[in-house]
């Protein structure tokens, strides 16, 4: 039995308890060094095998993996983040698919989501935007066509960026080209969670600038969009003129001062 184990974005204390729980009964660990914090290994009970995948292909990773099933092993395969984004796991589950081998995954903290909590950003307002485009540039891994930052740049919806730290010149001519304002607000987010966390706010037109200045070069996230700045409207969900399933409507929407705003809080001070 294999487990695909998300270790979170970085921080020791960012992954699942199921995830922590695998990698305490773990014979065997296979271990993504280039982004997964080792720190999370400490858990990893004494004798357990450990190999870190940054150093091995794709025939050496399922060697082992195949070799340690056959003795019976309890094995994890420790992402970074949350491996369903670009963890190339669907390659080794099909390999597994067809070797017979059973295999779970526990699911982990993205990065992405990391970043928001970084940011202290909501990636969805009301307003402003209700989706999240999560891409990266073509570099050696070609992204479709159909899929270029340009082509989501023109839904001016918010926009993490993965795998692009080393192309932001043309990451800003990319979405600038789409259809976002170079003034439009943008977020370099490096290593979150971890100890050395950088969180730098720029704009969509000086990105390049912005990661040279902090010297970011890679293990980064571009956030973009009107999210990160600037006015949204409140949920209706918690408005006490909206009616939900569990909460009847208190009063009318004309009477509820926007609490939100200083101005009007303060008129209602006034009107009492
Ligand atoms: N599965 C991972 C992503 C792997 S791709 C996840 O869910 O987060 C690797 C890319 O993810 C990096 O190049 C970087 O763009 C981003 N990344 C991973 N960890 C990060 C972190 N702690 N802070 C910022 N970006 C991170």
């Amino acid at each position: 039995m294999i487990w695909f184990v998300g270790a979170g974005p970085g921080a020791e204390d960012l992954i699942t308890v199921r995830g922590k729980e695998l990698l305490q009964s773990a014979d065997m660990v296979i271990y993504a060094g280039s982004l997964v914090n080792p720190g999370l290994l400490k858990v990893c009970p004494e004798g357990c095998e450990i190999y870190n995948s940054a150093r091995m292909t794709l025939e050496e990773v399922m060697e082992q993996m195949l070799r340690a099933e056959r003795e019976n092993k309890r094995i994890v395969r420790l992402h970074t983040g949350d491996p369903c984004l670009y963890g190339a796991i669907k390659e080794q589950m099909d390999i597994l698919e067809r070797e017979g081998i059973p295999y779970e995954v526990c699911p982990g903290v993205s990065s992405f989501c990391g970043a928001a909590a970084a940011l202290g950003a909501e990636y969805t307002l009301p307003g402003i935007s209700q989706s999240v485009v999560i891409t990266r540039m073509a570099g050696r891994t070609p992204v479709p066509d159909k899929e270029s930052i340009r082509s989501f740049a023109a839904h001016q919806a918010t926009m993490v960026i993965f795998l692009s730290t080393g192309m932001l010149r043309e990451l800003s001519e990319e979405l600038i080209a789409g259809g976002y304002a170079s003034d439009t607000p943008a977020a370099i987010v490096y290593k979150a969670s971890w100890p050395e966390e950088k969180v730098c706010r720029c704009t969509v037109g000086n990105l390049a600038e912005t990661a040279q200045e902090n010297q970011i070069h890679k293990t980064a996230l571009i956030v973009v969009g009107r999210i990160l700045d600037g006015e949204y409207q409140r949920s209706e969900l918690y408005h006490p003129a909206f009616s939900t399933e569990f909460r009847e409507a208190s009063c009318r929407r004309e009477d509820v001062p926007d609490i939100r705003d200083r101005e009007s809080k303060g008129k209602e001070q006034q009107d009492v």
